[in-house]
């Protein structure tokens, strides 16, 4: 820990680790999460250590560390997740900014118009007399008390989120103004407005990223304070490497979303914006990008099978007369790392100027 807080390039994340929630590295999400390609690139990311051109260069490899879009002289890993005007006018951080948008409406409008449906009632706790039980009687209830919200209270929340390609207004009953926050929660009843603005920064940006959007939005809090209105603003920050800031699980909590949720949307957050910036970094030699690309959602992809349940018997008798299965995990495997070597070859050739 100490050797690698004193490195220039691979302790910087000493400067945003305490700022995040740890990447899901259980085992579970390593054999059966999304692919040790993705592992590999957070793991990778997050010291710093991907072939950038400026990696390339310190390597000598290369001898210039231009960005392939922009031609900027330093192109390094937060310049192409985060930094790079060519990828920001072609709308490759919006696609990942508006995919891990989606992720969050799915999981929120749902929990929002629960609340619509009938008033909750709120629990009491339980006396604490009831914590404690006689010898032999059993187990004790625990005195536990539900998840506050600030939905309590009104059951006419209405929700909305702003996407790139579906602008919408600030709600006008609000207050009327032309800024557009990504998601607006509101009651009229409550007179209560709740403001969410999400930023997918690179991770050592997370801080500034937070200062500045608080200081775009403080007018906005004031405004509509000031039209007899109650406003809560709460800025989260996704990392582009999938590190989620402790600010969403803030934000998460003071909607009353339940502990299990919230740790069930960090990791599918978490995985989206990993997954869209290894896509932005793979393509970032490359000038060809969809502005209308799909945005990534979680219902794309399916969980990794158990490896015991892809075990394909031929029909097909081999030479000596047998059939034999396929173990179709350990193929992909192989396949896999040709897939490396010839990426490296070929990277090697291009190297070499072929
Ligand atoms: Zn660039």
């Amino acid at each position: 820990m100490q050797h690698s807080s004193t490195l220039a390039r691979q302790g910087v994340w000493h400067e945003w680790y305490d700022k995040v929630e740890p990447f899901d590295l259980s085992w579970k999400n390593l054999i059966w999460g999304p692919g040790p390609h993705l592992i590999k690139f957070v793991l990778s990311a997050s010291v710093n250590w991907v072939r950038t051109p400026d990696l390339l260069q310190l390597f000598g490899y290369v001898n210039h560390a231009k960005c392939p879009l922009c031609a900027e002289p330093l192109c390094s890993l937060h310049h192409i997740l985060a930094n790079c005007k060519t990828a920001l006018h072609g709308k490759r951080y919006t696609w990942r900014h508006d995919s891990v948008l989606g992720c969050l409406e799915n999981h929120l409008r749902p929990h929002v118009e629960s609340f619509n449906e009938k008033l909750k009632p709120i629990k009491p706790a339980l006396h604490i007399s009831k914590s404690f039980h006689r010898k032999g009687e059993g187990k004790a209830r625990r005195a536990t008390r539900p998840p506050t919200s600030m939905l309590t209270g009104a059951t006419d929340w209405r929700i909305q989120v702003e996407y790139d390609d579906a602008l919408t207004p600030f709600p006008a009953e609000i207050y009327s103004t032309s800024q557009r926050p990504d998601i607006v929660i509101w009651s009229v009843a409550l007179k209560r407005v709740l403001i969410i603005e999400l930023t997918c920064p690179a991770e050592e940006g997370i801080e500034a990223a937070q200062i500045r959007k608080e200081g775009r939005y403080a007018g906005l809090v004031v405004d509509c304070r000031d039209s007899s209105w109650s406003p809560s603003l709460f800025t989260i920050e996704i990392g582009a490497r999938g590190f989620v800031c402790r600010s969403l699980h803030r934000c998460l909590s003071a909607l009353g979303v339940t502990s299990k949720t919230k740790k069930a949307l960090c990791k599918t957050v978490s995985l989206i914006a990993a997954k869209c910036s290894l896509t932005i970094f793979q393509s970032h030699t490359s000038h060809v990008w969809d502005k209308n690309r799909v945005r990534l959602s979680a219902d794309l992809w399916q969980p990794r099978p158990p490896l015991h349940s892809i075990r394909l018997i031929t029909n097909a008798p081999t030479p000596d007369g047998e059939t034999h299965g396929v173990d179709l995990a350990n193929a992909g495997r192989i396949s896999e790392d040709e897939e490396d070597v010839q990426e490296e070859s070929e990277d090697e050739k291009s190297e070499r100027g072929h």
